[in-house]
C-alpha cells in the first residue's frame, strides 16, 4: 500500500464502501474515512429491499442503476461470501406489491422493463400469505429480493480489508479538507450521505441534499414469507421469526435521529392490519436513520465542475442499497476516465431535475 492512497473516500456507508470495493478491484490503493463507526448510519438502518430490474430495458438512467443492482447483487453476495466467509443475507424471497387506483400505470412500466410479475386474485393472494386487510390490487413480483443491511456492511468491510483498502473509522473530514495540503490523494470520492454539505459546503454546495428521517420497527412473531409493499410502507420478513415494518419519511426532523412513539405505533398498526397474526408479535427493536434526500429522489453522482479529481456520490434517498452497485461502477468509470456504463450526465452535479414520471417502485 502506497503512503498516500490513489483514492480517498469520505464516508463509509454503503455507497463509500461499495465504491472502495470496486476501485480496489481495479488495483487502486483506496482509503475510506468515516467520522463514526463504518456503516452505522443510514446504510445500517435501511430495510434492504432490492426490487427487480433489468438494465437492458431500463426506461431511465435511474432504472438502469436499479437494474444493475438487481442483476448483480447475487454475484456480489457470492463473491463477498467467498472472500470473507460472511453471509450478507441476500435472498430472492419475492414480493407482493399492492397497487392503489392511482398506480394504474405501474404494471405497464414493469412490463416495458421486462420485469416478471403476476396480477393475483384476492383469493390467490390470501393463499400465498396470511393477509388481513387488502390495501390495493395485489401483484406478485417473484424477482424481489432482500439483503440484511448490517450483515451486508460487515461483509463489505471485511472484503474491503481483504482487497487492501485502509479503513479509518472515527476520522472526521473537515470542510476545508480539499483546500489543505496535509491530506493528499490523487482522487477523492465524497459519499457522506445526509452530511455531504458539511464536507462539500465550501466547494460545491448541493442545497437539495439533506436528511430525511425514516423509522423502522423490528417485530418478533409469525408473519409473511414475501416482502409486502403498500406505497411507501412495507413488511420485510427476515426468515428467522423477525419482520421489519417500515418506514416513515420525515424531512422535518432534520438531523434528529430518534424514534417517536406515535410513528412506531402507527407502523405496528399498519403491520397488524396487513398480517393479523402480527397482533401477537412483540416489538423487538425500533430505530431511525437519516436518508440522504436529494429533492427529486435521484442521486448526485459526478465530478465537481473544474475539480474533476473529486467525484461526489450522494443523495440516494430511499434506494441507496439497490443503487449501490451501479453507483460504484459509475464512480469507477468516472475516476478511471472510461466510458460510463450508465448515462452519467443524468446524475451530474449540475443536472436539470429529472423528467417527472411515475416510478416503478416506491418503497
Ligand atoms: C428506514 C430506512 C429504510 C431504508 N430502506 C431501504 C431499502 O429497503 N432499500 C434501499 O435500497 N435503500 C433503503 N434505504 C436508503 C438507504 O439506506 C440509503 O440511501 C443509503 O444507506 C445511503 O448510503 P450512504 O452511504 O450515502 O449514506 P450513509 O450510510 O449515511 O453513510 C454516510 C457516511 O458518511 C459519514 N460522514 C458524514 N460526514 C462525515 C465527515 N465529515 N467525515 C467523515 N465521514 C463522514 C457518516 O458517518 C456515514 O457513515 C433506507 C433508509 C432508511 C433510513
Amino acid at each position: 500500500m502506497a503512503q498516500y492512497p490513489d483514492v480517498a473516500i469520505v464516508g463509509g456507508g454503503i455507497i463509500g464502501l461499495t465504491c472502495a470495493y470496486y476501485l480496489a478491484h481495479e488495483g487502486l490503493a483506496v482509503a475510506v474515512y468515516d467520522r463514526g463507526e463504518l456503516g452505522r448510519e443510514a446504510s445500517w438502518a435501511g430495510a434492504g429491499i432490492l426490487p427487480p430490474g433489468n438494465p437492458a430495458q431500463a426506461a431511465s438512467p435511474l432504472d438502469c442503476l436499479r437494474g444493475l443492482g438487481a442483476q448483480q447483487f447475487p454475484r456480489l453476495s457470492a463473491e463477498l461470501q467467498e472472500l470473507t466467509g460472511l453471509d450478507n443475507g441476500y435472498r430472492r424471497c419475492g414480493g407482493i406489491e399492492f397497487l392503489a387506483p392511482g398506480d394504474a400505470d405501474v404494471p405497464a412500466l414493469w412490463a416495458a422493463e421486462g420485469i416478471a410479475f403476476e396480477r393475483l386474485s384476492l383469493a390467490a393472494a390470501r393463499q400465498l400469505e396470511p393477509l388481513g386487510e387488502l390495501p390495493g390490487e395485489p401483484y406478485l413480483l417473484p424477482g424481489c429480493a432482500q439483503v440484511r443491511n448490517p450483515w451486508h456492511l460487515r461483509a463489505l468491510i471485511a472484503a474491503c480489508q481483504r482487497r487492501g483498502v485502509t479503513l479509518h473509522p472515527h476520522t472526521t473530514i473537515p470542510a476545508d479538507w480539499f483546500e489543505r495540503r496535509d491530506f493528499v490523494a490523487g482522487r477523492y470520492v465524497v459519499a457522506a450521505g445526509a452530511w455531504t454539505n458539511e464536507v462539500l459546503g465550501r466547494l460545491w454546495p448541493l442545497p437539495a441534499v439533506g436528511p430525511v428521517r425514516g423509522q423502522i420497527a423490528l417485530l418478533r412473531g409469525s408473519s409473511c414469507s414475501r416482502i409486502l409493499m403498500v406505497g411507501k410502507r412495507y413488511l420485510v420478513p427476515r426468515g428467522d421469526g423477525l419482520t421489519l415494518v417500515g418506514s416513515t419519511e420525515e424531512p422535518e426532523a432534520g438531523f434528529v435521529k430518534e424514534t417517536t412513539h406515535s410513528a412506531i405505533a402507527e407502523l405496528v398498526a399498519f403491520a397488524q392490519r396487513l398480517v393479523p397474526s402480527l397482533k401477537q408479535a412483540t416489538v423487538e427493536q425500533a430505530w431511525a436513520g437519516l436518508r440522504p434526500g436529494s429533492g427529486d429522489g435521484w442521486p448526485y453522482i459526478g465530478p465537481i465542475p473544474g475539480r474533476e479529481s473529486i467525484v461526489v456520490a450522494t443523495g440516494h434517498f430511499r434506494a441507496g442499497v439497490q443503487l449501490s452497485i451501479g453507483t460504484a461502477q459509475l464512480v469507477t468509470d468516472l475516476l478511471l476516465q472510461r466510458p460510463p456504463r450508465v448515462a452519467g450526465d443524468a446524475f451530474a452535479l449540475m443536472r436539470p431535475p429529472p423528467e417527472a414520471r411515475q416510478s416503478a417502485f416506491r418503497s
